[in-house]
Protein backbone atom coordinates (compact mmCIF):
# COMPACT_ATOMS: atom_id res chain seq x y z
CA UNK A 1 0.00 0.00 0.00
CA UNK A 2 1.48 3.25 -0.99
CA UNK A 3 1.63 6.21 2.18
CA UNK A 4 -0.41 9.35 0.98
CA UNK A 5 1.51 12.40 1.08
CA UNK A 6 1.59 14.47 4.45
CA UNK A 7 -0.95 17.34 4.24
CA UNK A 8 0.57 20.21 3.59
CA UNK A 9 1.38 22.98 6.23
CA UNK A 10 -0.94 25.97 7.61
CA UNK A 11 1.16 28.38 8.35
CA UNK A 12 -0.23 31.42 10.58
CA UNK A 13 1.74 34.67 11.67
CA UNK A 14 0.56 36.08 15.59
CA UNK A 15 1.87 39.69 16.00
CA UNK A 16 2.85 41.22 19.07
CA UNK A 17 -0.72 42.49 19.77
CA UNK A 18 -2.45 39.19 19.86
CA UNK A 19 -0.36 37.95 22.90
CA UNK A 20 -0.43 40.69 24.83
CA UNK A 21 -1.99 38.92 28.07
CA UNK A 22 -3.32 35.94 29.09
CA UNK A 23 -7.17 36.95 27.47
CA UNK A 24 -5.00 37.06 23.71
CA UNK A 25 -3.16 34.06 24.76
CA UNK A 26 -6.50 32.15 25.16
CA UNK A 27 -7.82 33.64 21.68
CA UNK A 28 -4.80 32.12 19.96
CA UNK A 29 -5.49 28.53 21.57
CA UNK A 30 -9.35 28.98 20.62
CA UNK A 31 -8.43 30.26 17.33
CA UNK A 32 -5.83 27.97 16.18
CA UNK A 33 -8.40 24.74 17.00
CA UNK A 34 -10.69 26.20 14.62
CA UNK A 35 -8.27 25.42 11.66
CA UNK A 36 -8.25 21.83 13.62
CA UNK A 37 -5.34 21.18 10.38
CA UNK A 38 -2.58 18.40 11.36
CA UNK A 39 0.07 20.18 10.28
CA UNK A 40 0.53 23.99 11.58
CA UNK A 41 3.28 26.11 11.58
CA UNK A 42 2.71 28.88 14.27
CA UNK A 43 5.36 31.81 13.73
CA UNK A 44 4.80 34.28 17.05
CA UNK A 45 6.48 37.64 17.36
CA UNK A 46 7.43 39.25 20.86
CA UNK A 47 4.78 39.97 22.72
CA UNK A 48 2.87 43.40 23.44
CA UNK A 49 5.99 46.13 22.86
CA UNK A 50 8.37 43.85 24.15
CA UNK A 51 10.95 44.33 21.34
CA UNK A 52 10.77 48.12 21.79
CA UNK A 53 11.79 47.37 25.82
CA UNK A 54 14.39 45.34 25.00
CA UNK A 55 15.89 47.82 22.52
CA UNK A 56 15.19 50.19 25.33
CA UNK A 57 17.63 48.00 27.71
CA UNK A 58 20.25 48.03 25.28
CA UNK A 59 20.38 51.71 25.05
CA UNK A 60 20.63 51.62 28.99
CA UNK A 61 23.35 48.82 29.16
CA UNK A 62 25.25 51.20 26.42
CA UNK A 63 24.75 54.34 28.94
CA UNK A 64 26.17 52.41 31.77
CA UNK A 65 22.60 52.90 33.24
CA UNK A 66 22.82 49.04 34.57
CA UNK A 67 19.99 49.21 37.18
CA UNK A 68 18.02 50.96 34.69
CA UNK A 69 18.53 47.95 32.07
CA UNK A 70 17.73 45.43 34.90
CA UNK A 71 14.04 47.72 35.75
CA UNK A 72 13.11 47.58 32.16
CA UNK A 73 14.58 43.25 32.43
CA UNK A 74 12.33 43.20 35.32
CA UNK A 75 9.40 44.39 33.95
CA UNK A 76 8.79 42.03 31.12
CA UNK A 77 10.33 39.09 33.26
CA UNK A 78 7.21 39.57 35.28
CA UNK A 79 4.30 40.61 32.49
CA UNK A 80 5.42 37.02 31.14
CA UNK A 81 5.45 35.71 34.52
CA UNK A 82 2.07 36.51 34.82
CA UNK A 83 0.95 35.81 31.81
CA UNK A 84 2.03 31.71 32.40
CA UNK A 85 0.62 31.63 35.92
CA UNK A 86 -2.69 33.25 34.58
CA UNK A 87 -2.94 30.51 31.59
CA UNK A 88 -1.39 27.35 33.31
CA UNK A 89 -4.39 24.48 33.38
CA UNK A 90 -5.24 23.46 37.02
CA UNK A 91 -3.98 20.07 36.09
CA UNK A 92 -1.51 21.15 33.90
CA UNK A 93 1.05 18.14 33.45
CA UNK A 94 4.18 21.16 32.53
CA UNK A 95 3.78 24.68 33.84
CA UNK A 96 3.62 27.46 31.14
CA UNK A 97 5.09 29.52 33.88
CA UNK A 98 7.62 27.18 35.11
CA UNK A 99 8.49 27.09 31.35
CA UNK A 100 8.80 31.28 31.16
CA UNK A 101 10.86 30.68 34.47
CA UNK A 102 13.24 28.39 33.00
CA UNK A 103 14.20 30.62 29.56
CA UNK A 104 14.52 33.84 31.42
CA UNK A 105 17.23 32.45 33.04
CA UNK A 106 18.73 32.01 29.87
CA UNK A 107 17.93 34.97 28.55
CA UNK A 108 18.84 37.27 31.69
CA UNK A 109 22.33 36.00 30.75
CA UNK A 110 22.47 36.72 27.37
CA UNK A 111 20.88 40.27 27.95
CA UNK A 112 23.55 41.08 30.72
CA UNK A 113 26.55 39.47 28.86
CA UNK A 114 29.39 41.97 28.28
CA UNK A 115 28.65 44.32 25.23
CA UNK A 116 31.15 43.42 22.17
CA UNK A 117 31.13 47.31 20.38
CA UNK A 118 29.56 46.15 17.61
CA UNK A 119 26.48 47.74 18.25
CA UNK A 120 23.93 45.59 15.55
CA UNK A 121 25.41 42.46 16.88
CA UNK A 122 24.71 43.26 20.61
CA UNK A 123 21.41 44.43 19.49
CA UNK A 124 20.05 40.88 17.68
CA UNK A 125 21.28 39.34 20.66
CA UNK A 126 19.55 40.93 23.04
CA UNK A 127 16.40 42.27 21.40
CA UNK A 128 15.33 38.62 19.39
CA UNK A 129 15.44 37.67 23.34
CA UNK A 130 11.57 38.88 22.93
CA UNK A 131 10.63 36.06 20.40
CA UNK A 132 12.58 33.68 22.29
CA UNK A 133 10.68 34.41 25.74
CA UNK A 134 6.96 34.72 23.79
CA UNK A 135 7.85 31.29 21.57
CA UNK A 136 8.88 29.34 24.88
CA UNK A 137 5.25 31.17 26.25
CA UNK A 138 3.02 30.38 23.48
CA UNK A 139 4.52 26.61 22.68
CA UNK A 140 4.09 25.79 26.73
CA UNK A 141 0.68 27.11 26.38
CA UNK A 142 -0.65 24.93 23.46
CA UNK A 143 1.06 22.10 24.32
CA UNK A 144 -1.08 22.15 27.38
CA UNK A 145 -4.24 21.84 25.00
CA UNK A 146 -2.42 19.76 22.15
CA UNK A 147 -0.85 16.28 22.17
CA UNK A 148 2.31 17.19 19.44
CA UNK A 149 3.22 20.50 19.80
CA UNK A 150 6.84 21.52 19.46
CA UNK A 151 9.17 24.46 19.63
CA UNK A 152 11.84 24.82 16.82
CA UNK A 153 14.96 26.54 17.99
CA UNK A 154 14.96 29.24 15.40
CA UNK A 155 19.09 29.66 15.96
CA UNK A 156 19.45 26.13 14.71
CA UNK A 157 16.60 26.37 12.17
CA UNK A 158 17.10 29.65 10.51
CA UNK A 159 19.84 30.54 8.92
CA UNK A 160 20.82 33.60 7.74
CA UNK A 161 23.98 35.88 6.61
CA UNK A 162 25.92 37.89 8.87
CA UNK A 163 24.40 41.47 8.34
CA UNK A 164 23.04 42.03 11.68
CA UNK A 165 19.72 43.93 12.30
CA UNK A 166 18.72 43.54 7.95
CA UNK A 167 20.19 39.30 7.95
CA UNK A 168 19.32 38.12 4.17
CA UNK A 169 17.84 34.48 4.63
CA UNK A 170 20.13 31.52 3.16
CA UNK A 171 17.35 29.89 1.59
CA UNK A 172 19.04 26.27 1.06
CA UNK A 173 20.36 25.42 4.29
CA UNK A 174 17.17 26.83 5.68
CA UNK A 175 14.81 24.81 3.74
CA UNK A 176 16.78 21.76 4.23
CA UNK A 177 16.59 22.56 8.47
CA UNK A 178 13.43 23.74 8.67
CA UNK A 179 12.40 20.54 6.29
CA UNK A 180 14.04 18.19 8.81
CA UNK A 181 13.02 19.71 12.02
CA UNK A 182 8.71 19.66 10.56
CA UNK A 183 9.00 16.07 9.01
CA UNK A 184 6.22 14.66 11.84
CA UNK A 185 2.80 15.84 12.05
CA UNK A 186 1.97 18.04 14.55
CA UNK A 187 1.72 21.77 15.64
CA UNK A 188 5.48 23.63 15.28
CA UNK A 189 5.88 27.04 16.89
CA UNK A 190 8.54 28.75 15.29
CA UNK A 191 10.26 32.21 16.50
CA UNK A 192 9.66 34.71 14.30
CA UNK A 193 11.97 37.66 13.27
CA UNK A 194 15.47 36.10 14.50
CA UNK A 195 17.89 33.57 13.02
CA UNK A 196 21.38 32.87 13.26
CA UNK A 197 24.68 33.07 10.54
CA UNK A 198 26.71 30.15 10.09
CA UNK A 199 28.46 30.67 13.11
CA UNK A 200 25.51 30.71 15.47
CA UNK A 201 25.68 34.22 16.17
CA UNK A 202 22.03 35.23 16.82
CA UNK A 203 20.95 37.83 13.89
CA UNK A 204 17.50 39.51 13.13
CA UNK A 205 15.50 40.46 9.82
CA UNK A 206 14.41 43.85 10.48
CA UNK A 207 12.24 45.35 12.89
CA UNK A 208 8.05 43.47 12.28
CA UNK A 209 10.36 40.89 10.72
CA UNK A 210 8.16 37.96 11.73
CA UNK A 211 5.80 38.30 8.94
CA UNK A 212 8.95 37.67 6.59
CA UNK A 213 9.52 34.44 8.80
CA UNK A 214 6.16 32.88 8.30
CA UNK A 215 5.81 33.50 4.30
CA UNK A 216 9.33 32.63 4.05
CA UNK A 217 8.70 29.44 6.14
CA UNK A 218 5.46 28.60 3.69
CA UNK A 219 7.52 29.00 1.03
CA UNK A 220 10.04 26.56 2.13
CA UNK A 221 7.48 24.22 3.30
CA UNK A 222 5.46 24.22 0.37
CA UNK A 223 2.93 25.13 2.47
CA UNK A 224 -1.13 25.47 1.55
CA UNK A 225 -1.80 29.17 2.72
CA UNK A 226 -0.15 31.69 5.63
CA UNK A 227 -2.88 33.69 7.57
CA UNK A 228 -1.59 36.91 9.42
CA UNK A 229 -3.51 37.33 12.41
CA UNK A 230 -4.04 41.18 12.97
CA UNK A 231 -5.97 43.50 15.67
CA UNK A 232 -7.21 45.19 12.47
CA UNK A 233 -9.52 44.12 9.71
CA UNK A 234 -7.28 42.74 7.24
CA UNK A 235 -5.77 45.16 4.86
CA UNK A 236 -7.52 48.67 5.13
CA UNK A 237 -7.50 51.54 2.40
CA UNK A 238 -5.58 53.34 5.04
CA UNK A 239 -4.50 53.63 8.33
CA UNK A 240 -8.07 54.61 11.05
CA UNK A 241 -5.49 56.29 12.82
CA UNK A 242 -5.12 58.74 10.49
CA UNK A 243 -7.24 58.97 7.94
CA UNK A 244 -10.95 59.70 8.81
CA UNK A 245 -12.48 57.30 6.20
CA UNK A 246 -10.89 53.93 5.41
CA UNK A 247 -12.41 51.16 4.15
CA UNK A 248 -11.62 47.23 3.73
CA UNK A 249 -9.95 45.51 1.00
CA UNK A 250 -11.29 42.01 0.36
CA UNK A 251 -8.66 41.03 -2.26
CA UNK A 252 -5.13 42.17 -3.88
CA UNK A 253 -3.01 41.02 -6.08
CA UNK A 254 0.20 39.88 -4.58
CA UNK A 255 1.87 42.73 -6.68
CA UNK A 256 -0.38 45.76 -5.16
CA UNK A 257 0.35 44.09 -1.75
CA UNK A 258 4.35 44.37 -2.26
CA UNK A 259 3.58 48.15 -3.80
CA UNK A 260 1.95 49.15 -0.83
CA UNK A 261 3.63 47.85 1.34
CA UNK A 262 7.05 49.18 -0.25
CA UNK A 263 4.95 52.76 0.12
CA UNK A 264 4.99 52.01 3.89
CA UNK A 265 1.26 50.75 4.41
CA UNK A 266 2.28 48.87 7.65
CA UNK A 267 -0.26 45.63 7.68
CA UNK A 268 2.31 43.78 6.40
CA UNK A 269 6.17 43.60 6.03
CA UNK A 270 7.55 44.66 2.61
CA UNK A 271 9.47 41.61 1.96
CA UNK A 272 6.32 39.38 3.21
CA UNK A 273 4.58 38.99 -0.23
CA UNK A 274 7.56 38.33 -2.49
CA UNK A 275 8.03 34.13 -0.99
CA UNK A 276 4.21 33.22 -0.87
CA UNK A 277 3.84 35.23 -4.79
CA UNK A 278 6.66 33.28 -6.16
CA UNK A 279 4.79 29.99 -4.89
CA UNK A 280 1.86 30.91 -5.31
CA UNK A 281 0.50 30.75 -1.66
CA UNK A 282 -2.73 32.81 -0.86
CA UNK A 283 -1.99 35.03 2.18
CA UNK A 284 -5.12 35.86 4.17
CA UNK A 285 -4.71 38.99 6.70
CA UNK A 286 -7.71 38.52 9.36
CA UNK A 287 -8.63 39.81 13.05
CA UNK A 288 -7.64 38.07 15.80
CA UNK A 289 -10.88 40.11 17.43
CA UNK A 290 -13.11 39.17 15.09
CA UNK A 291 -11.94 36.19 13.49
CA UNK A 292 -15.20 35.30 11.79
CA UNK A 293 -14.79 38.49 9.56
CA UNK A 294 -13.22 37.62 5.68
CA UNK A 295 -9.90 39.88 6.22
CA UNK A 296 -7.85 39.90 2.77
CA UNK A 297 -7.02 37.69 0.94
CA UNK A 298 -3.58 38.04 -1.48
CA UNK A 299 -3.07 35.91 -4.23
CA UNK A 300 -2.95 36.33 -8.03
CA UNK A 301 -6.07 37.89 -9.44
CA UNK A 302 -4.93 41.27 -10.88
CA UNK A 303 -6.25 44.58 -9.26
CA UNK A 304 -8.05 45.20 -5.81
CA UNK A 305 -11.28 44.49 -4.79
CA UNK A 306 -13.35 46.94 -4.42
CA UNK A 307 -11.34 49.25 -6.72
CA UNK A 308 -10.62 52.26 -4.18
CA UNK A 309 -7.60 55.09 -3.52
CA UNK A 310 -5.12 53.33 -0.89
CA UNK A 311 -3.45 56.04 1.12
CA UNK A 312 -0.42 55.82 3.40
CA UNK A 313 1.32 58.55 5.88
CA UNK A 314 4.89 57.62 7.18
CA UNK A 315 5.80 60.72 9.95
CA UNK A 316 9.04 61.09 11.55
CA UNK A 317 10.77 62.12 8.17
CA UNK A 318 13.94 63.73 7.76
CA UNK A 319 14.91 65.44 4.63
CA UNK A 320 18.26 66.57 3.37
CA UNK A 321 19.39 68.55 0.39
CA UNK A 322 22.67 68.31 -1.16
CA UNK A 323 24.80 70.46 -3.60
CA UNK A 324 28.04 69.99 -5.39
CA UNK A 325 30.79 72.31 -3.58
CA UNK A 326 32.07 72.98 -7.15
CA UNK A 327 28.78 74.41 -8.38
CA UNK A 328 28.71 71.75 -11.07
CA UNK A 329 25.57 69.56 -11.58
CA UNK A 330 24.66 66.45 -9.49
CA UNK A 331 25.77 63.71 -11.57
CA UNK A 332 25.68 59.93 -11.51
CA UNK A 333 29.41 59.71 -10.14
CA UNK A 334 27.94 61.79 -6.96
CA UNK A 335 24.87 60.39 -6.57
CA UNK A 336 26.74 56.70 -6.34
CA UNK A 337 28.63 58.22 -3.57
CA UNK A 338 25.78 59.40 -1.51
CA UNK A 339 23.75 56.31 -2.46
CA UNK A 340 26.59 54.11 -0.96
CA UNK A 341 26.68 56.14 2.25
CA UNK A 342 23.12 55.65 2.78
CA UNK A 343 23.77 52.08 2.19
CA UNK A 344 26.41 51.97 4.81
CA UNK A 345 24.05 53.14 7.45
CA UNK A 346 21.55 51.16 6.57
CA UNK A 347 19.22 54.36 5.66
CA UNK A 348 16.55 53.55 3.37
CA UNK A 349 15.47 56.23 0.55
CA UNK A 350 11.98 56.94 0.86
CA UNK A 351 11.77 59.70 -1.69
CA UNK A 352 14.30 61.71 -3.99
CA UNK A 353 14.22 64.45 -6.10
CA UNK A 354 16.63 66.10 -8.56
CA UNK A 355 17.53 69.38 -9.94
CA UNK A 356 20.54 70.74 -11.88
CA UNK A 357 21.93 72.30 -8.51
CA UNK A 358 20.56 69.63 -5.68
CA UNK A 359 19.65 66.13 -4.80
CA UNK A 360 16.99 66.04 -2.02
CA UNK A 361 16.61 62.71 -0.06
CA UNK A 362 13.80 62.25 2.37
CA UNK A 363 13.94 58.90 5.31
CA UNK A 364 12.77 57.93 8.52
CA UNK A 365 14.42 60.20 10.87
CA UNK A 366 16.85 58.23 12.74
CA UNK A 367 18.44 60.33 15.05
CA UNK A 368 21.08 57.65 16.42
CA UNK A 369 22.58 57.45 12.68
CA UNK A 370 21.94 61.22 11.46
CA UNK A 371 24.84 63.04 13.16
CA UNK A 372 27.74 60.40 11.39
CA UNK A 373 25.63 60.09 8.29
CA UNK A 374 25.82 64.08 8.10
CA UNK A 375 29.34 64.13 8.88
CA UNK A 376 30.38 61.72 6.06
CA UNK A 377 28.27 63.94 3.39
CA UNK A 378 29.03 66.93 4.28
CA UNK A 379 33.09 65.67 3.58
CA UNK A 380 31.74 66.09 -0.20
CA UNK A 381 28.48 67.99 -0.46
CA UNK A 382 26.78 71.17 1.25
CA UNK A 383 24.01 69.65 3.13
CA UNK A 384 20.85 70.89 4.40
CA UNK A 385 18.85 69.33 6.50
CA UNK A 386 15.01 69.26 7.77
CA UNK A 387 13.10 67.22 10.15
CA UNK A 388 9.72 66.39 11.35
CA UNK A 389 8.24 66.34 8.09
CA UNK A 390 5.37 63.78 7.12
CA UNK A 391 5.24 61.69 3.76
CA UNK A 392 2.12 61.05 2.74
CA UNK A 393 1.37 58.75 -0.73
CA UNK A 394 -2.35 58.23 -2.76
CA UNK A 395 -1.77 54.87 -4.56
CA UNK A 396 -4.34 54.92 -7.64
CA UNK A 397 -4.74 58.48 -6.63
CA UNK A 398 -8.10 60.77 -7.23
CA UNK A 399 -8.44 64.29 -7.67
CA UNK A 400 -10.35 64.00 -4.21
CA UNK A 401 -7.04 62.04 -2.91
CA UNK A 402 -4.72 64.73 -4.02
CA UNK A 403 -6.60 68.17 -2.74
CA UNK A 404 -7.01 66.10 0.11
CA UNK A 405 -3.63 65.37 0.90
CA UNK A 406 -2.33 68.63 0.17
CA UNK A 407 -4.69 70.22 2.28
CA UNK A 408 -2.81 68.59 5.28
CA UNK A 409 0.30 71.38 5.27
CA UNK A 410 2.73 72.93 3.52
CA UNK A 411 4.25 70.55 0.53
CA UNK A 412 7.83 70.51 0.55
CA UNK A 413 8.19 68.23 -2.69
CA UNK A 414 5.27 66.65 -4.59
CA UNK A 415 5.64 63.79 -7.25
CA UNK A 416 2.59 62.06 -9.73
CA UNK A 417 2.87 59.22 -11.81
CA UNK A 418 0.11 57.89 -13.14
CA UNK A 419 -0.46 55.56 -10.18
CA UNK A 420 1.36 57.16 -7.14
CA UNK A 421 0.77 61.02 -5.96
CA UNK A 422 3.16 61.69 -3.09
CA UNK A 423 3.55 64.26 -1.20
CA UNK A 424 6.37 65.31 1.56
CA UNK A 425 4.79 68.26 4.15
CA UNK A 426 5.16 70.09 6.94
CA UNK A 427 1.97 69.31 8.46
CA UNK A 428 -0.28 71.86 9.86
CA UNK A 429 -0.57 70.88 13.59
CA UNK A 430 -4.21 69.45 14.39
N1 LIG B 1 9.16 41.71 17.41
C1 LIG B 1 9.74 42.30 16.22
C2 LIG B 1 9.31 43.76 16.12
O1 LIG B 1 8.54 44.22 16.94
C3 LIG B 1 9.39 41.56 14.98
C4 LIG B 1 7.94 41.51 14.65
O2 LIG B 1 7.10 41.85 15.47
O3 LIG B 1 7.60 41.16 13.54
O4 LIG B 1 9.75 44.43 15.22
Amino acid sequence: MHQSAPAPFQVFKFGGASIQDATGLRRVGDLLDRYASARQLIVVSASGKTTNALERLLEERLLGHESEAVAVWDQMAQVHLEMGHLCDAPLGSESVAMAVQKTLIDLRLRCFAPLTGNYAADYDRIVGCGELLSNALVAAYLAQRQPNVSLLDAYAVFRTDSNHRQARIDWGETTKRLTEATEMSGWYVLPGFIGADAQGNPTTLGREGSDYTASAAAFMLGAHSVTIWKDVPGFLSGDPKAFPEVHPIARMSYEEAIELAFYGASVIHPKAVQPVKKAGIPLYIKSFLYPQHPGTCIDAQPGIEPACVCLIRSAHQSLVRLSTRELSFVAEDHLIRIYRCFHRHGIKVNLSQLSAAHASFCFASDPRIEPVLFDELQADFDLEHRNGLSLYTAYHHDADARKYLRSLGQVVIEQRSPVHFRVLLEETQK
